[in-house]
């Protein structure tokens, strides 16, 4: 119900209530009125009859005076008087006219009449007095007889009054307790409306103004302090306080829009963030240790709904192969071949389990059902890695729809940096790689040398070096060409990788010379080595263009970290021994003694 209609009702009772007042304020005056009226008509009787007394008396007195003086004004007034008296009739009819009861006349009458009694033995007494007779005129006015008439008139006449008083003394009591009781009624009325008006101001200022308003202001402060667990009153009045309710419950859904809102941004650009932070980490990665720690740390990070794996492709076993995880994911094998997975098949992310109906993927052991998440990781059209997701059970389906276009960024970014990475060890290998035996070359030497001598120094191990030169290679090329020679450099290459397979490594130097680094070998295991080796290079039957080019043999110098001299002198000391072997005749090994005296003559 509208305010306006409250009041307008209010206002409809309080208007009848002042009418009913009103009326009863019109009914007690007209009480009053009656009391006032029988009030005046006690007076009026009260005048009459003492009116009537006095005449009696006075006529008396008039003839009384006239016997006893003899002056004649006596008479004149007393002839006057009793003329102007009116008759018995006149005054009972007057008084029956002012409201006297049949009683009371009846009362009256009888006075009248004995007044008129008394009146005629006057009229006798006066004649009497007039004829000379004053004995007989004295004897009525004066005689015990007349004395009792006189008082039985007087009694008749209180008798009157009394019965008058009693009556008009019972009538004004009864009009002024019907006054008084209008008037009780009406202040009664008076009073209602009052507090009628007063309640219903109450109930409207309290129940419809001041207490929702005292209510829509705290939300409002809170709402305006950002405070959205403030919730409106469902106040569904129609009226302005229902109209403001509605008002605020607009503002309150569209603040928590906007809320909703700034907070989607500030994840978005949180989230770009840690994407921008880690490309950044994954552009500095140097191998596929640092990039799978970088994708171990951030991926949790950027997809918190979802555990996972990456799976890099090895190049030499063609397989997928997990290098790392987080989230504790139970599902998928460490390594399984490319064929396994729908997603690497056909070069886009898989989600088998979901909305749509879909095939799982071989490398899932059990799960078949479970929400798991296949994105290819591509680079030049060639999937080179995959990233493995599986969705946690409290993830909800909104969550997840959100977090997607970030993991196809973070599967882009790490595809990226899963491919720079093998540009560069492609690039690193052919800088360090001989192209003609496949072996490292001089450069990779140099660094593995320095390392592997740091190391040896640093823990006291020994470290053997084998320089070889093979025996007038010059020949091959002077005798069968230069294609002969590289063949010929091939095929000791091959003998000295199969060497170092499991343990050492081998370079060549440079033109026909190689070396073979042996951490941890003592000169005896090296010697061993170096003998298998020189037995290989021996045994090699190289042919080209069909033809056989005869018999390889080479020279070996051998030095060993810590018998044969420093570290940093190995290479040196190794190289004196082999020039000693060439002097001393080829096809041999020399190896180094204590501090060769020919290293510093090398040097
Ligand atoms: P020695 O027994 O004293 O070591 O005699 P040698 O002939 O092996 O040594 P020399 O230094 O006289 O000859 C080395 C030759 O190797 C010279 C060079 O033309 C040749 N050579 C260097 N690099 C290559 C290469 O990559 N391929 C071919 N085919 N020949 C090379
Ligand atoms: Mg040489
Ligand atoms: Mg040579």
């Amino acid at each position: 119900m509208r305010l306006s209609t409250i009041t307008n009702w209010a206002y409809g009772a309080t208007v009848a209530l002042t009418l009913l007042s009103g009326s009863t304020m019109l009914l007690a005056s007209g009480a009053e009125q009656r009391e006032r009226a029988a009030v005046a008509q006690r007076a009026t009787f009260d005048q009459l009859t003492a009116s009537l007394e006095e005449d009696v008396y006075r006529l008396s007195e008039q003839a009384r005076s006239f016997v006893v003086t003899g002056n004649p004004s006596h008479l004149i007034v007393y002839r006057r008087e009793r003329a102007a008296l009116r008759s018995v009739e006149d005054r009972v009819r007057y008084l029956k006219n002012a409201g006297a009861r049949v009683g009371e006349l009846q009362a009256l009458q009888q006075a009248l009449y004995w007044a008129d009694a008394l009146m005629d033995e006057q009229d006798a007494a006066l004649q009497a007095a007039r004829q000379g007779d004053d004995r007989t005129a004295r004897a009525i006015l004066f005689g015990d007889e007349y004395g009792r008439e006189m008082d039985r008139i007087a009694g008749q006449v209180a008798k009157f009054r009394y019965l008058l008083e009693t009556r008009t003394e019972q009538a004004v009591a009864a009009a002024t307790e019907t006054a008084r009781q209008w008037r009780s009624m009406s202040e009664i009325m008076l009073a209602a409306t009052a507090l009628l008006f007063l309640c219903v101001l109450y109930f409207i200022l309290k129940q419809r103004i001041l207490h929702p308003v005292v209510r829509l202001s705290d939300v409002v402060t809170r709402l305006a302090a950002q405070d959205y667990a403030a919730i409106p009153p469902d106040l569904r009045q129609v009226d302005e306080i229902g109209d403001m309710a509605q008002a605020i419950r607009i503002f309150r859904e569209n603040g928590l829009e906007r809320q909703r809102l700034e907070q989607e941004q500030e994840r978005n650009r949180a989230m770009r963030d840690l994407l921008s932070r880690m490309t950044q980490r994954l552009q500095g990665c140097d191998s596929m240790t640092d990039l799978a720690e970088v994708v171990r740390r951030f991926t949790p990070e950027i997809a918190p709904l979802f555990a996972g794996r990456l799976y890099v492709q090895d190049s030499r076993t063609a397989l997928m192969q997990q290098v790392c995880t987080w989230g504790s994911p139970t599902f998928s094998r460490p390594d399984f071949p490319p064929s396994a997975c729908w997603a690497l098949r056909r070069g886009q992310p898989h989600r088998p389990a979901g909305r749509t109906i879909d095939i799982g993927c071989d490398h899932m052991d059990e799960g078949g059902d479970a929400p798991t998440l296949c994105i290819p990781l591509i680079a030049q059209g060639e999937s080179i890695g995959l990233l493995y997701l599986e969705q946690r059970p409290e993830a909800s389906a909104d969550e997840v729809g959100r977090s997607e276009k970030y993991l196809e960024m973070l599967a882009e970014n790490i595809g990226l940096a899963l491919a720079n990475l093998r540009l560069r060890d492609a690039l690193r290998e052919m800088a360090m790689a001989d192209a003609l035996t496949g072996l490292a070359n001089r450069r990779h030497f140099d660094q593995m040398l320095k390392h592997h001598t740091e190391q040896a120094e640093r823990h006291q191990s020994p470290l053997s070096c084998l320089i070889l030169d093979i025996d007038h290679f010059k020949q091959f090329n002077d005798q069968f060409g230069h294609d002969a020679g590289d063949a010929v450099l091939q095929a000791v290459g091959q003998v000295l990788g199969q060497a170092m397979r499991e343990k050492g490594h081998a370079f060549r130097l440079g033109g026909e010379e190689f070396v073979l680094l042996m951490p941890g070998f003592a000169p005896d295991q090296a010697l061993e080595r170096a003998n298998s080796v020189q037995r290989d290079i021996r045994n090699l039957m190289v042919e080209h263009r069909g033809k056989p080019l005869g018999p390889v043999t080479a020279s070996f110098g051998l030095a060993t970290f810590p018998d044969h001299g420093s570290a940093d002198r190995l290479l040196r000391t190794a190289d004196a021994a082999l020039l000693r072997a060439k002097r001393n005749g080829r096809d041999r090994i020399i190896l180094a003694t204590e501090r060769d005296p020919s290293a510093s003559e090398a040097a």
